[in-house]
């Protein structure tokens, strides 16, 4: 107990900062803060709202960049029924990101493994079931096939919707990953877990889907300008957006995905507005990551702040959970800076390890290290696997290290910037 009288009360502070700005980004009424019912702007408007609370300027007028993009969205019913069971969007099934949707009872053929290992018995099936339209869809599956195979044959279950144009569906044990698209198939495509369909049933299928075009997504920005005449910036960026809802019933809340990293990130503003730096901080929340990195690529190709000035940025996507430490992608790109980290670390005692990775194409620091900016990309690891699924919730989030995280890194950007 006495111990405790030690620990800053800021110390706390954080963790609660943290869990409020992640429980409400996760929340339905940011609509998995995707291109549905507007959630990604929600979510915008929110954290514009955080930064001007915190008394953060914006670069520009305000503190938003626009642009625009396409994407295909589930916006009202998502209905599957095999027989007459009702399956739970999700958990039974997942739409394909990229499908279109549709309202009909469906006579699906099996396609299995035993089928098309006989080649000819196959091809004259499949003729057979496009020329005679003796069944109107195809159910694929490959449970029994060599497993070094079944990754070629779920391509060419995918793939084979441009030959059929008739919806496809994918029995699999695979967990369920889910993601945003900007374009659509020509019939439907949707992954049932074994058991959700027996052979002989019919499929009925009441789905909205949406293309949106020039959809406008909004980048948040804002920074602290350094103590007297600093010329070192550091910047940390996060993106907000997740996957939006799959129906009108179900969401993807994102938590560590990157709701977490959203809120790591105004923990990180609201730190350095009460302990003023020496150098400049900028502050980036990103839209339409999960869209293809859509919106760094946007703003390292029109930016408000010169690139050839950034000293170094730090990514933060997925810091949820720390309890197996944290991964550093383009460590292997910036050895000095990994080592910089290591030993604060190792002095500090902070994370049980810190993990180097090379570079990767996997978060918005992409853009910036195609661009000469040193870059590095954070993300934490520990128990919590849910990823782009319905299970990434708030309540599955440990926040592990959101505190020694936060003074990790404001201890890496004071030593980076003091040389
Ligand atoms: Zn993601």
């Amino acid at each position: 107990m006495i111990l405790l009288l030690f620990v800053p009360l800021t110390f706390f502070a954080q963790l609660e900062e943290a869990r409020r700005i992640t429980q409400r980004l996760c929340s339905p009424e940011f609509h998995g803060r995707g291109y549905v019912n507007q959630g990604d702007s929600i979510a915008a408007e929110f954290i514009a709202a955080e930064f001007q609370n915190l008394g953060l300027d914006p670069i520009k007028g305000n503190y938003f960049q626009s642009f625009t993009h396409n994407v295909n969205t589930f916006p009202g019913k998502m209905e599957v029924k095999t027989g007459d069971r009702l399956l739970q969007p999700g958990i039974d099934f997942l739409i394909d990101p990229s499908s279109p949707g549709g309202n009909k009872i469906l006579n699906p053929i099996l396609v299995n493994y035993e089928l098309i290992k006989n080649e000819p018995q196959f091809i004259w099936t499949i003729k057979h079931v496009l020329k005679d339209k003796t069944h109107d869809a195809f159910v694929f599956d490959f449970s029994s096939a060599p497993k070094d195979s079944v990754k070629d044959f779920i391509k060419f279950s995918r793939d084979f919707i441009t030959v059929s144009k008739m919806p496809v569906f994918l029995v699999t044990e695979d967990k369920f990953t889910w993601s945003v698209s900007d374009e659509v198939l020509l019939a439907p495509y949707i992954l049932l877990k074994p058991g959700t369909w027996n052979e002989g049933e019919s499929i009925t299928l009441d789905i909205n889907q949406q293309f949106k075009v020039n959809y406008t997504s909004r980048n948040v920005i804002s920074m602290i300008k350094g103590k007297g005449c600093s010329k070192k910036t550091i910047v940390f960026t996060a993106h907000y957006d997740h996957l939006g809802r799959m129906g009108s019933d179900t969401y993807f809340p994102g938590g560590n995905d990157n709701a977490s990293g959203t809120a790591m990130l105004l923990v990180m503003a609201k730190y350095f507005k009460e302990h003023p730096p020496k150098f400049n901080v900028l502050f980036i929340a990103f839209a339409g990551e999960e869209a293809g990195l859509l919106g760094s690529k946007y703003f390292t190709e029109n930016p408000q702040y010169n690139l050839k000035k950034i000293d170094f940025l730090i990514n933060l996507d997925i810091m949820g959970s720390g309890e197996e430490g944290i991964t550093i992608v383009n460590a292997t790109l910036f050895e000095k800076e990994f080592a910089l980290l290591q030993e604060i670390n190792k002095e500090k005692d902070y994370l049980t390890q810190i993990k180097s990775r090379g570079p990767a194409a996997n978060s918005d620091h992409y853009w910036f290290t195609q661009m000469g900016v040193p870059a590095f990309f954070i993300y934490t690891m520990g128990p919590n696997k849910n990823y782009h699924d319905v299970f990434d919730t708030y309540v599955n989030l440990s926040f592990a290290e959101v505190m020694d995280i936060t003074d990790l890194l404001v201890h890496f950007a004071e030593k980076l910037t003091s040389k």
